[in-house]
Order: structure tokens, then sequence, then C-alpha cells
């Protein structure tokens, strides 16, 4: 990319009311059938226009056409069952109703690949299309198949890289894994995590991104951040190994947390994607403000691969909110293009 600090979302951007019910995950659908399937387009376009206004550069599905973004992924997957659905713990934090593994498991079917031809068709910008880690995705069954996390992990990274292929076919610049697990489970990022995250990339030529953050604004996410103290260290155990991964992209919570950003420095040469916009508050940033957290973070990372984003998803917020945000983050990443340019 030619232009210093393109912008980006983390993922998920509100979705329109009428497709479904807005401030809410897992937000049911409010059309079904072919309607559903034209309000999904419909929406496809909202968001792009949006991110367009507001001045963002690498654009999104803004996660329009689906659910959740780890469940939807899943649910086209063999091996799952949805109609006995247990209890689990996610992320060591709050109770889920979860489908488990029955059987071995294998992508049956394309699951983004149009909506991602679609979402082409449509611009001429970057696009980054966010798939769930093989991690994350593990973490939110109950498996009573392989009882095995890694070799689980293995099996789902395998269906994301026929995924991952075909949305690069589609036109896709960017495929970006979410593991906001990788932020808990630390250990196992080391172990196994990353390793997973290198199957799931296999012969992609497009770039490659993981985003590990805190997770979304929800109330579960931000009593967990309460107790974890002044300062977040988690990245700190996880980078060196990120660093000598093949991943391209780093994507990562700064803005409003605890996170020191001198732990970007772990991660030499790698492009890193700075949260500048928190999205666990309805306040809007200043354009100021996120300039303040890029020139932070640039302290750490050659100007050349930093890539300003948010912190997070963004589906829990109004849209109104949401369109600020966008454009504090845009404008704010005008505000240093313009300091290092003089
Ligand atoms: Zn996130």
């Amino acid at each position: 990319m030619k232009k210093l600090f393109p912008t980006s979302t983390a993922g998920s951007l509100p979705k329109p009311s009428w497709l479904a019910q807005p401030e809410q995950l897992w937000s049911p659908w409010k059309l079904e059938g072919e309607e559903l399937i034209a309000g999904k387009k419909d929406a496809l376009r909202v968001t792009l226009q949006e991110q367009d206004r507001a001045g963002i550069e690498i654009v999104s599905d803004g996660e329009q056409t689906r659910q959740h973004f780890v469940t939807t992924f899943i649910e086209n997957l063999s091996g799952v069952d949805f109609e006995n659905k247990k209890t689990v713990r996610i992320r060591d934090r709050y109770d889920a109703s979860v489908p488990g593994i029955i059987g071995p498991v294998s992508r049956q079917k394309p699951v983004f690949v149009d909506d991602a031809k679609f979402l082409r068709s449509q611009t001429n910008q970057p696009i980054k299309w966010a798939l769930p880690g093989p991690m994350t995705m593990v973490d939110t069954l109950y498996d009573d198949y392989y009882q095995d996390r890694k070799t689980l992990a293995f099996e789902f990274a395998k269906a994301l890289n026929e995924e991952a292929k075909e949305l690069e076919a589609a036109g896709v610049n960017i495929i970006q894994f979410d593991e906001p697990a990788f932020n808990v489970f630390l250990d196992e990022v080391n172990e196994w995590g990353i390793e997973a995250l290198e199957i799931a990339t296999q012969g992609l030529k497009c770039e490659t991104a993981v985003h590990i953050c805190y997770g979304y604004g929800i109330k579960a996410n931000t009593d967990w951040k309460k107790t974890l103290g002044n300062e977040w260290r988690h990245y700190e155990r996880t980078f060196p190994a990120i660093q000598q991964s093949s991943i391209d992209i780093i994507s990562l919570e700064c803005h409003n947390g605890r996170v020191p950003l001198e732990v970007l420095s772990l991660l030499k040469g790698k492009k890193v994607m700075v949260g500048a916009i928190d999205v666990a508050t309805n306040d809007i940033e200043t354009p100021e403000e996120v300039a303040d957290t890029i020139r932070e973070a640039l302290k750490y990372v050659d100007a050349d691969k930093l890539y300003p984003c948010t912190n997070c998803g963004m589906a829990p917020l109004s849209r109104e909110v949401a369109r600020g945000k966008l454009q504090a983050l845009a404008a704010g990443a005008e505000i240093v293009r313009k300091e290092l340019s003089a």
C-alpha cells in the first residue's frame, strides 16, 4: 500500500435495523428466504458506502451476512451437532449454549465466497475478510469426538484453509483470522495455536492477518478486563512466536486499554493494525485522540507498517456511534500523515 496509515476496521459493523435487531450479538434475522438474501446484499452495499464516506481505505463486509463471527462458519461444517447444545464456559469468562462436535469435521460448501464476490463487484478498494481462528473456534464448542483441542484446531484449520483459498480467488486482498482466545490460553498459543494458523494460511498468496483483542465491549468482557490488573502484558507472551510466523499483519487492541505499547516492538518486521478506537464505549474519540494512539505506536512500529484500525468489532454499537468512530479513525490517521509529510 503506497499511502501511509491505510485505515480499516477489525471486523463487524452494526447491521441495519431492517435486517437484524441492532446493538445485539447473535441477533436473529428479520427477513427470510429470497428477501433475506437480497437484504444481506443491500446491507453490504450500505456498509461499504458508510466505510467509503468515512474515508476507510481497506474495506470489509462488516460481517453483515453472518449472525456471529464464529458460529456462522461452524454452522457450515459437517460433524457439528446444533440440535443438542450444551452450556460451556467461553474463554474462561462467560457461559454460552454451544453446539458440539460429534463426528469428523469438514467444510461441506463455501461459506462466505459468494458474499466476497459480491463485495468485490461493488468496490475497487482493497478488501479484508475476517474468519474465525482455529483456537477461538475450539473454544466455542464442546467436543465429544476428538476430545483433544489441538487435533480439533488442526481440523478446523484445514476447513478454514479451503475457505481462505476461495476467498482469495474471489478477490479478497487480506484474509484475517480472529483469535481473541490468543489473549487467554497463552501456553496453547505457543504450543499449537500459531501452528494451526500456519495450516489455515498455507498456500495463500494474498496477505494474512491475525486479530488478537480483549473482546467486544460486552459486559462479560469489560468485567474480565477489570480483573487483569494495571498492565495487560498478554501480548508479550505470544508475540515472539507470532513474529517468527508467516502471518503478515497483526491486529491489536491499543486504545484505552492497559496494554503497554512497547510490546509492539516484539513484532519487528510485521505490519501492525493498531486499534485506535475503543469499541467498549459509546464515546466517540476525537481525531486528536486517534492521532495520539498512532503517534505512540509509531515509537515501536515503522510508519509504512502501521495500519490504524479499531480495537475490535463494532456490531454491538449503534450505527450512529460506529459511523462517528469510523470518521474519527480516518481523520486521526490524516493528522499524523500530514505531520510526517510536513
Ligand atoms: Zn476483537
